[in-house]
């Protein structure tokens, strides 16, 4: 069956709002949202369109899971607490039989992360998804890219390289894995987990942080290059899975440091906070690994480089997908 405009506003995106900041919704020419006192708003928006970011017949499952976990990933990346999303709709088509699927699937996501959705835009094109996220911080107390200190520690939520390995289970059906491998990794790639409650534990006590899309040793550049300082990592530390080490030979470590997809934080602290991350690792309160260290620049060009106990290996850093680069 299929729908116009209004319909599919009111039959699959339109339902009240859960936090009370949501003064108006999906319905009038703007949503009206409170802010608390000394808290910032932090936003963050993402495009996905079919045939480049998602294969042209994903399903509406799919791409629902993972545009919307990924968006989730930059708040985490933040240390923001997620509060509302405006989503962006262009549709060849209003087919009522994926509607149904793909807003089910935002919504139950938006559920779990106490997201509202409170209003968008639909429109009739080629299938492309936007989605915009708003998250509070304390004010003062995102963390950014480029807080990192020399003598900082570097953490990785986590573990690396899933969504590499998920790539190439997906990508050759001749790889031979069992069956909870198999699922272990496509639900690591479909919906990877946003690292919110790390990101917000962490407000208090990192210096640093970003989420790993392009790769840890890329991520990790972008830190060096806006903190301007050097960042040295022991690959021998770096957090495998199971299913990881079961997919790729053990001693492939490339696709943990350069492969995508992981949406794991990368982040630093200090001296000062050390001990307090430690406390968290051990209580379980946080689920992350000391993997390297942050260094004073030694050169004009921040370096990320990588080490074992043999001494510096060199990694070829894949540069992250760039649009429009030649
Ligand atoms: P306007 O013409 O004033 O821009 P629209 O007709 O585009 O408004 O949208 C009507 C209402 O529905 C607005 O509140 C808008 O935010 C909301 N809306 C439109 N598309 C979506 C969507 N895909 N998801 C959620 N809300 C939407
Ligand atoms: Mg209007």
């Amino acid at each position: 069956m299929s729908l116009g405009e209004f319909d599919v506003i009111n039959t699959y995106f339109k339902r009240p709002a859960k936090h009370t900041s949501v003064i108006q919704s999906v319905g009038d020419d703007c949503a009206v949202l409170s802010i608390p006192e000394n808290h910032q708003l932090v936003v963050s928006m993402d495009t996905l369109v079919a045939g480049r970011h998602f294969p042209k017949d994903a399903s509406p499952e799919h791409i629902a899971q993972r545009a919307f976990c990924t968006c989730l990933s930059d708040l985490a990346a933040m240390g923001a607490a997620p509060q509302w999303f405006t989503l962006g709709l262009t549709l060849p088509e209003s087919d009522s039989i994926w509607l149904q699927s793909f807003s089910e699937s935002l919504l139950n996501i938006a559920d779990e992360y106490q997201c509202d959705l409170v209003g968008g835009d639909t429109t009739q094109g080629p299938l492309t998804i936007t989605l915009q996220v708003h998250g509070l911080v304390k004010a003062g107390c995102a963390l950014t890219r480029s807080a990192a200190q020399a003598g900082d520690k570097v953490f990785v939520t986590g573990c690396l390289g899933d969504g590499a390995a998920a790539l190439e289970v997906l990508l050759n059906p001749s790889i031979k894995v069992d069956v909870a491998v198999q699922e272990y990794l496509s639900q690591r790639f479909y919906c990877p987990e946003p690292q919110i409650k790390s990101g917000r534990l962490l407000v208090d006590y990192a210096n640093a942080a970003i989420d790993i899309s392009d790769g840890l040793l890329s991520d990790c550049q972008h830190i060096a290059n806006a903190s301007a300082v050097d960042i040295k990592i022991d690959v021998s530390k770096i957090p495998l899975s199971s299913a990881y080490r079961a997919v790729v030979n053990e001693a492939a470590i490339d696709k943990a440091l350069v492969g995508g997809d992981d949406y794991q934080l990368v982040f630093t602290v200090s001296e000062q906070h050390y001990s307090s991350v430690n406390r968290f690792i051990k209580d379980k309160v946080l689920d992350a690994t000391e993997i390297g260290q942050v260094l004073n620049s030694r050169s004009a060009k921040p370096v990320v480089h990588c080490v074992d106990s043999q001494g510096v290996i060199d990694i070829k850093i894949k540069q992250g997908y760039q649009h429009f680069a030649s």
